[in-house]
Order: structure tokens, then C-alpha cells, then sequence
């Protein structure tokens, strides 16, 4: 059911007999409205959190009343991807790659302590201190793991966060490329964030300028 006052713009009149079936909007409202009741979250999960965001979508939380009931196996239909979970090293470049493959609009929700910032783990060598190293985050939800109600409270900002977007700025309707697309990170010994090349080779040369010396 439609509620046409979320779209309505405040300061146009519409006659009382017309009420209902006619509102007056922007490009903006509407645009955002649609995409904002209408998210497809990815159907993935790294560890415990993504327990909590499967109980949101059962009958009790049922994530359905946001339009978010449709979770994607397939990157190529989602719009939003949660990353539930602790994120290792080892799932890093199968996390960026999801990312890349994303269609814009695309949007990152960091759910619990771990994506948010390595959380009880932050100090383990296998793992990484957050998602947001590697790519942009829109909402970050604490809690180690966030209560399903918390879940829903992040997707809400998320809704906010899209309501105030104007098709105007938005780098999807940007002139260049459309998408976001970050190198993906090389797993060896350790994991290689390819952005970070040039500065590792000055380290890697001050390092052996200081061993000769
Ligand atoms: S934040 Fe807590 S519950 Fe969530 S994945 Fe990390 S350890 Fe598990």
C-alpha cells in the first residue's frame, strides 16, 4: 500500500475529492522513494552476525515491510550488500570482487563489530581491522552481534541516507565510468591492497637502504 504522503511535496494543495489518487512530487522524491522501498540486500554471510540478519528476514523481524525481502544470490541483483560477519583476510578478495560486480546504485552496510573494525578479533593475523580498508561503507551497526532490531534500525538510516541523494549528484549519473570499481587485493603470505603498491615499494626501499647502511 502506497502511502502518498512520504511522496507528496509540503505546499501543494490538492483538492479533498482528489486526495489519495493524485500527488504532486520532484524527480528526486520519487526516484529515491522507489529505490529506497524496494532494496535487495546480496545473500551472503562471513560468521555469527549473519545468523542475526537471517532471523531478520523470518516472520517475527520480517524485513518483507521494507521491501527488502528479496535477498540476491547474485551479485548482479543487489543493491545492497551487508557484510555480516568477521571479515579474514582470505575472504577479502572474494568481498572486493562481489563489490565489483555490483550494479550502481550500490550501497554497504558493515553489520557488527567485526565488519565495522576487526571487532574481538581486530588483533588476529588472519584478519582485517574492518570492510571499510577496502570499500566504501554507507552504515556502519555496532554490537557484537547487532540484535535484529539493530539490523533494521541500520537499513533504516540506510533509507535516510537515500532520501537525501539528488539524481543530480549522484556518481552513477556522473560523466565517466559508472561504477566504483576497486582493485581487487592479492592474497600471499599476506593481503595486498594493489592501491597501496607505490607506498609499500618506498617502504620496502627505505627498509633495504637502512639494512646496507
Ligand atoms: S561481531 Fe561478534 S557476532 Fe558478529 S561476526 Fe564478529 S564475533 Fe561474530
Amino acid at each position: 500500500m502506497v502511502d502518498h504522503s512520504e511522496l507528496q511535496v509540503p505546499g501543494y494543495e490538492i483538492p479533498p475529492e482528489m486526495q489519495g489518487q493524485v500527488v504532486i512530487t520532484t524527480l528526486d522524491r520519487i526516484y529515491n522513494w522507489g529505490r529506497r522501498s524496494s532494496l535487495w540486500p546480496m545473500m551472503f554471510g562471513l560468521a555469527c552476525c549473519a545468523i542475526e540478519m537471517i532471523a531478520v528476514q523470518a516472520p517475527r523481524f520480517d524485513l518483507a515491510r521494507f521491501g527488502m525481502e528479496v535477498m540476491r544470490p547474485s551479485p548482479r541483483q543487489s543493491d545492497v550488500m551487508i557484510v555480516a560477519g568477521t571479515v579474514t583476510k582470505k575472504m577479502v578478495p572474494a568481498v572486493v570482487r562481489l563489490y565489483n560486480q555490483m550494479p550502481e546504485p550500490k550501497y554497504v552496510v558493515a553489520m557488527g563489530a567485526c565488519a565495522s573494525s576487526g571487532g574481538p578479533f581486530k588483533a588476529g593475523y588472519n584478519v582485517v581491522a574492518g570492510i571499510d580498508k577496502f570499500i566504501p561503507v554507507d552504515v556502519y551497526i555496532p554490537g557484537c552481534p547487532p540484535t535484529p532490531e539493530a539490523l533494521i534500525y541500520g537499513m533504516m538510516k540506510l533509507q535516510e541516507k537515500i532520501d537525501k541523494q539528488s539524481i543530480r549528484q549522484v556518481r552513477w549519473y556522473q560523466k565517466g565510468p559508472d561504477s566504483v570499481q576497486i582493485p581487487v587485493p592479492i592474497l600471499g603470505p599476506d593481503l595486498i591492497d594493489p592501491r597501496r603498491a607505490e607506498e609499500l615499494k618506498r617502504i620496502a626501499a627505505a627498509q633495504a637502504q637502512t639494512q646496507e647502511g
